[in-house]
């Protein structure tokens, strides 16, 4: 797949003559083609030295990393032993000083200062600043996206989201100044299910990008309908955690396919899903994404760990070793060939986990189908409150029955690994948290809240 860029050249339209900031953007294109199939060992060498730069850059200019790291020496050439025994960057800190993580000399060439906030899902947000160039990698990783995937771009893109104002317009996005693309429209995700279905056999979209939760919403109450937008080639999900039934759903009542991708505001794509398989590859381009077990060592393939991010070209405000909170699988090598580290899923924060009276905890996973086969349920939520007590809350059309409830019972002890004490409350409809994102189990035992 190609990407066009408008001709800056009077009478030259073939090929075309990109005017500079098209340019940059192919000429990046150019380079993460490249990238994605570099040696590992050369890949981390390059991250290695990137991260080097930016480790120094800090060490002048970021007042807490001066504090933080004391009398760092640091080697010619960075080596992961060196980088392993930096400390950890906790959310805290960048909540608690972050004009000491801001870096007083920010070199002019990277542009304007940018503000980019996260609202958190336990509501104490956090701002993080970035500059020009950490935007123009942002926007450089959506087109590694589209070429990843094979979009047609100049067919029609739909966005249903939060954080958005309804509307049409020209291009996808604030490349497609540069890039050629095709009309887009946007709806609030505020929006009532059915009144996002009618506007999606509006639209008629090839392509549609949504939250999970909000997909699946759609996708249940399209096939309660029988509504099938036509044109639709692929639903595009972001923002939270993908549940395991999402895809085989979209396969099921749109007979289209699924692409994840793993970003957090803060640190822009973490991971993007690969072209020939439904895993995701860490963009090393623009950020060390570690896997860290409990001891704080790499994971292996198959083990889960916390996901650790530094920005790699972050001058603004570095965030070296950030404890992003999230946790995520590591995957062994891609067939495709792609030396980007693969992570097999991303499963959630500490407090997604549910904790065993034994002490044990683990991610629960929730198929929408089980619960199906039980009763009708439209949504729901579990909540751990303590070691014994889980209160399930439901929005379904009528109250369970006594029997449905106990196959439900059934179920989350089998889930779960426990016979917790369930209790059943029942809601017109669960909202998302204040991050405005959507969250299937959220543990309160104490254990859990301390970690987020
Ligand atoms: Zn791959």
């Amino acid at each position: 797949m190609t990407l066009h860029p408008y001709s800056m050249i009077e009478g030259i339209s073939w090929p075309a003559i990109p005017p500079p900031r098209s340019a940059g953007l192919l000429a990046m294109q150019y380079q993460l083609g490249q990238s994605q199939w570099l040696p590992t060992a050369e890949l981390e060498r390059q991250q290695l030295d990137q991260a080097a730069k930016l480790l120094r850059h800090a060490l002048a200019t970021a007042p807490h990393y001066r504090e933080k790291y004391g009398t760092l020496a640091l080697p010619d050439k960075l080596d992961w032993n060196t980088w392993r025994n930096l400390p950890l960057l906790e959310r805290s800190e960048i909540q608690d000083c972050p004009e000491q993580i801001k870096s007083t000399r920010v070199p002019p060439s990277h542009g304007n200062i940018r503000l980019y906030g996260s609202s958190g899902s336990t509501g104490r947000p956090i701002k993080v600043l970035g500059t020009d160039m950490t935007h123009f990698f942002w926007l450089s990783l959506t087109l590694r996206d589209h070429v990843w995937q094979q979009r047609e771009l100049t067919k029609k893109l739909a966005v249903i989201r939060s954080k958005i104002t309804s509307g049409t317009s020209a291009g996808w996005g604030e490349w497609s100044d540069s890039i050629i693309s095709g009309p887009s429209s946007a709806l609030n995700i505020r929006t009532g299910v059915d009144a996002q279905l009618d506007w999606l056999m509006a639209e008629n979209p090839e392509y549609l990008l949504t939250h999970p939760t909000n997909l699946h919403a759609l996708l249940r109450r399209a096939a309660e309908r029988g509504v099938h937008p036509a044109n639709l080639r692929e639903t595009r999900t972001f923002g939270e955690m993908l549940p395991v039934d999402l895809r085989e759903l979209a396969r099921q009542v749109w007979g289209v396919k699924l692409t994840d991708m793993y970003s957090a505001e803060e640190v822009g794509y973490i991971a993007l899903q690969c072209p020939e398989t439904e895993h995701y590859h860490v963009q090393s381009e623009n950020l060390l994404v570690e896997i860290l077990n409990g001891r704080g060592e790499p994971c292996q393939p198959g083990e889960t760990g916390e996901v650790v991010v530094t920005t790699l070209h972050n001058f603004a405000m570095p965030l070296i070793r950030y404890r992003i909170l999230d946790h995520a699988e590591v995957g062994e090598p891609c067939r495709c060939g792609r030396t980007l580290p693969v992570l097999r899923r991303i499963v959630g924060r500490q407090r997604n986990m549910v904790s065993l009276p034994n002490g044990r905890s683990h991610w629960p996973s929730f198929p929408s189908t089980d619960w199906l086969a039980i009763a009708p349920i439209r949504q729901f939520q579990i909540i751990q409150h303590d070691m014994q007590t889980i209160e399930i809350k439901i929005v379904c059309p009528l109250p369970l029955t006594a029997q449905e409830e106990a196959g439900i019972r059934t179920l989350l002890a089998e889930k779960l690994g426990y016979p917790f004490d369930f209790r059943f409350s029942y809601h017109n409809r669960i909202e998302p948290g204040p991050n405005g994102k959507f969250e299937d189990f959220i543990s309160l035992t104490p254990d859990s809240r301390s970690r987020n």
